[in-house]
């Protein structure tokens, strides 16, 4: 074990150390390569050392999501510590569906969901479950939001549940509603406000017109980050206004979240403590490695409710004070999802993420400052988060001219931006959020962008 943990540790290391001069993207799987990776297993052992280099190889073709300039999109970084955290889970391979079989480390994991309903003020009755990500606390919200709203065997169809996004609400609520059987006539976008807020005197109406024709508005989603532009809706406003219909309130909280830890980033979420529901993803703000999101819900019965069900070959099992996370979402066998964020959290301190989240909040603002101040750029959107949008100034054909900017920016080779569709326009967007991510990367991708826009212009 020792050996062959040394050799994949070697590979990191160097690994990681190569991310600060690594290109932003590598993304052309050469033929050769794509043909030796598809290889079948061999019926005879291969020693680690090739299958390592292999491994390097594969990794090689990727945009670099763990470097310090990774701008595109929103999750990215990894912090190591929860990679060891995941050695750990998975050699210890503790079964953390039902408490009694692992309360050890199901206790652990319920510390770590306690810790999440406290700093977003959830009251005691409060709990949740660690996904792979967000859209699969999404879709476990939706369902629970359904059995308690509406019922067994309603929603669907017959008596028309209707749920409530905006035209910015990330697309995994689609998804979501879509996989639990809800046509694409029971959602409603709602309009958002120049601002690209949620319009809560026009949500109003509309809810209360569905009302009037029959239907039964049940779920209300608002986000707290839009993946787009990283905008916070109106949070009290919109908890106001479920309540007022009787609603369930989800916050969509997976990209602005854990910004909660911060002061700043607190007050911009006021209102989140109301939340029926809020989903969260440490893979995004809390700057861990892929496959790790979180579902907390206010009123933990309801999650149960949509979930448990009895089964022959469980009877031993009775349960206790832990939580059995197998009837909280849809998985029964699970991996132990909660050492992942409880080392890191407990390694480096709570204070050491509030300050990288401080960092990039700084740093996003000074990017967003930057850009303003260039004549040659219109900046659209206030930064609420670590996000900046911004465009060439362009006549006619300004989204050609876009398209072109950033596909230049990105074959510089030294930063990865993306963009996205903001009412009907192409925007660049630069995200900062890896903990690698500092000033001078930053400083960099400023600089980058302004000399292509100098070309260009
Ligand atoms: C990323 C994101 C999601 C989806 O989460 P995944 O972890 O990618 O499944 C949902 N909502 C928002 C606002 C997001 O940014």
């Amino acid at each position: 074990m020792s050996v062959l943990s040394e050799r994949v540790v070697a590979l990191l290391a160097e690994f990681v150390d190569g991310l600060d001069d690594a290109p932003a993207a590598r993304v052309e799987l050469p033929e050769g390569l794509a043909t030796a990776l598809g290889r079948p297993p061999p019926e005879q052992p291969t020693e680690l050392p090739a299958l390592l280099d292999t491994v390097r190889q594969a990794a090689q073709v990727a945009v670099e999501t763990a470097g310090p300039r990774f701008f595109g999109y929103i999750p990215g970084g990894g912090l190591f510590a929860s990679a060891l955290a995941e050695l750990l889970a998975q050699t210890l391979n503790r079964y953390t569906g039902l408490s009694e079989i692992a309360a050890g480390l199901v206790a652990l994991e319920d510390g770590v969901l306690r810790w999440l309903c406290r700093l977003f003020g959830l009251p005691p009755g409060a709990g949740g479950l660690l996904t792979t990500g967000g859209s699969m606390a999404t879709l476990s919200m939706l369902v629970a939001a359904r059995q308690d709203r509406l019922g067994d065997g309603a929603g669907c169809g017959a008596t028309v549940g209707t749920i409530y996004i905006s035209d910015q609400t990330n697309h995994c609520v689609r998804k979501a509603a879509r996989i639990a059987g809800f046509p694409a006539t029971q959602l409603r976008a709602l309009s958002t406000t120049a601002e690209l807020r949620i319009d809560v005197e026009a949500a109003e109406a509309t809810i209360a017109a569905d009302r009037a024709a029959g239907m039964r508005p049940f779920l209300l989603v608002a986000t707290a980050g839009t993946t787009s532009a990283g905008v916070i809706d109106p949070l009290a406003d919109l908890a106001a206004l479920a309540r007022r219909h009787g609603m369930w309130y989800h916050v969509d909280a997976c990209y602005g979240g854990f910004f909660q830890l911060t002061e700043r980033g607190r007050a911009r979420l006021a209102g989140i403590e109301q939340a029926d529901s809020i989903s969260l993803d440490p893979h995004k703000s809390l700057f861990l490695p892929y496959g790790t999101g979180a579902l907390l819900v206010r009123k933990v019965s309801a999650l149960v409710a949509a979930h448990t069900d009895d089964a022959d070959y469980l009877h031993d099992l009775h349960g206790g004070a832990l939580p059995d996370f197998a009837h909280l979402g849809a998985e029964l066998t699970r991996g132990n999802r909660g050492l992942r964020l409880w080392l890191p959290l407990h390694l480096h301190g709570v204070h050491a993420f509030r300050a990288a989240l401080d960092e990039k909040l700084d740093l996003a603002h000074w990017a967003h400052t930057e850009l303003s101040a260039d004549g040659r750029l219109e900046v659209p959107y206030p930064c609420e988060l670590s996000t900046v949008l911004f465009r060439l100034r362009r006549g006619d054909d300004s989204d050609g001219d876009n398209g072109t900017f950033l596909r230049r920016i990105n074959a510089t080779g030294r930063v990865f931006l993306s963009s996205t569709r903001l009412r009907g326009r192409l925007t660049l967007r630069l995200c900062v959020l890896s903990h690698r991510t500092h000033a001078g990367h930053v400083h960099e991708a400023v600089s980058v962008i302004r000399q292509v826009a100098e070309s260009i212009t």
